[in-house]
């Protein structure tokens, strides 16, 4: 498969990806098509922002078979852009068993001409106990072999499933490395969304992605814009979105702050050309078909509009700055976030270390990989005199001065990335962590240097935390 990293930042990149229907630039969001119910033409998908889109070939093959195989599904569905097919086994996971087999539906969607191919896998749904979730499992990779050899000519796309027990996820990931797939789909994973438990959907995805760090990850069933910066940080690369058209149909409005019920909305706080035409007002006094269809063309701006936010954020390396914003819409957004501290190796391996800037968004800054290396790398600074001057005042000369956040840094360091590219609040207002954890890097740093002495000088609220340093310390208050 042509796959091609062209930018990268935290775990997020720009790819390219070529299908046979052309390239796409990922990350990316295939809307979902239900060709039962067209809320959307296909055709305009482009004009939303859309590069390909998703449909599920069990409702084809049940509905239009015929039809599907003597077009094509590009014809069938009248679009040019690359299409993905799911398997079915959404069906699977609300009725139970359907009337096809996996070889079958993968020849299908062969047949149809899917540019990526999905097997039918198992969605496992959370909290499952863990020999019914290793059954599933099991069942799931021998039908991603049987896919593999089945010598497909599109790509094709392997579900990792497991449920919440990540162990099984790992399991699943290695065995789909092993029969090797194009795009690697992390599946089951909408229940989660839908009772806003994130943290379990970060472990998930750092689970996955220790085992498949650089290959293509999609996020089944994501489609929501709060959702997207996050998970795109955490290297995931395509989501797929039913989100825009479900919600519509619940009169429900999606921004990156989180859903909006169209009944309690003032103003429409978008740009896009559905929202500057109406009001909420006038919205609400449409027939359902219209409404559903106008929420529909603004959750499809809203999520694509956020893709583009996010590529741009990965191109000047602020991801970690736009993520640190994004999970304020939701608390659970924030303590899902902070479970990276877990899982630091994983990310200082992949987050570029020079970036051009480094904005202090509150405390989830402190742990930016940025700020692990800095840490680790001053202690490699080596000193010839006896006594080493550090200072928290920019007015006294020094040999180091301490700065929130990150601790001591070196003068010669003073203008480099990160401390020297670095916009803090004053140390007047920053919060109390923020010094905390430059004191802490401070001791670090002291233990390192043995036989030295050192003269701090401590100014303003350094005094309350600077004491009882290791070492040969002496202070010399402001
Ligand atoms: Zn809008």
């Amino acid at each position: 498969m042509g796959f091609e990293i062209i930018a990268k930042d935290a775990l997020g990149r720009i790819c390219k990806i070529e299908t046979k229907h052309g390239r796409i630039e990922t990350p990316t969001v295939f809307p979902v098509i239900n060709p039962n119910l067209l809320l959307i033409n296909p055709k305009k998908l482009p004009d939303y922002g859309a590069q390909a889109l998703i449909t599920n070939a069990y409702i084809i093959y049940r509905r239009y078979r015929k039809e599907a195989i003597e077009k094509g599904v590009h014809k069938f569905l009248e679009v040019e852009v690359p299409v993905m097919t799911d398997s079915g086994s959404y069906q699977l996971m609300l009725y139970g068993d359907l009337e096809i087999s996996n070889h079958e539906i993968l020849e299908f969607q062969q047949k149809i001409g899917s540019d990526f191919i999905v097997p039918l896998d198992i969605p496992t749904p959370p909290d499952a106990d863990y020999e019914s979730a290793k059954i599933d499992l099991e069942e799931t990779i021998r039908r991603e072999k049987e896919a593999k050899e089945l010598n497909i000519n599109s790509l094709l796309v392997l579900p990792v499933q497991g449920s919440t027990i990540l162990d099984l996820r790992r399991k699943s990931a290695e065995a789909a490395r092993e029969i090797g797939g194009d795009i690697y789909a992390i599946g089951a994973i909408v229940p989660l969304m839908d009772a806003y438990r994130f943290r379990d959907l970060v472990r998930i995805i750092l689970e996955v992605k220790t085992i498949l760090p650089v290959e293509p990850i999609h996020l089944f069933g994501c489609g929501h814009p709060m959702i997207f910066a996050m998970a795109v940080a955490l290297g995931c690369d395509l989501f797929d979105s039913a989100a825009y058209a479900l919600f519509a149909r619940d009169d429900r409005y999606l921004t990156i702050y989180g859903t909006k019920k169209l009944s309690e909305l003032h103003y429409f706080p978008c740009s896009c050309p559905v929202c500057t035409k109406m009001t909420p007002e006038e919205v609400k006094e449409l027939d359902k078909r219209d409404r559903e269809v106008f929420l529909a063309e603004h959750n499809l701006y809203a999520t694509f509009e956020e893709i583009k936010v996010i590529k741009e954020a990965i191109k000047e390396n602020t991801l970690f700055e736009l993520v640190e914003k994004r999970i304020r819409a939701h608390p659970n957004l924030i303590s899902a976030w902070r479970l990276i501290r877990d899982y630091s190796e994983i990310i200082e391996k992949f987050d570029p270390w020079i970036k051009k800037k480094f904005l202090y968004c509150g405390l989830d800054t402190l742990f930016r990989p940025a700020v692990k290396r800095h840490a680790s790398a001053v202690k490699n600074v080596d000193f010839e005199k006896e006594t080493i001057i550090i200072s928290t005042d920019f007015g006294i000369l020094a040999d180091l001065y301490l700065r929130p956040v990150f601790g001591v840094v070196p003068i010669e360091l003073l203008e480099s990335y990160p401390c020297g590219h670095a916009e803090i609040p004053d140390e007047d207002t920053i919060e109390k962590e923020a010094l905390e954890m430059a004191v802490e890097n401070l001791k670090d740093f002291i233990k390192t240097k043995k036989g030295k002495k050192f003269v701090i000088h401590v100014k303003g609220r350094w005094k309350e935390l600077i004491k009882d340093l290791p070492g040969e310390c002496e202070y010399v208050l402001h």
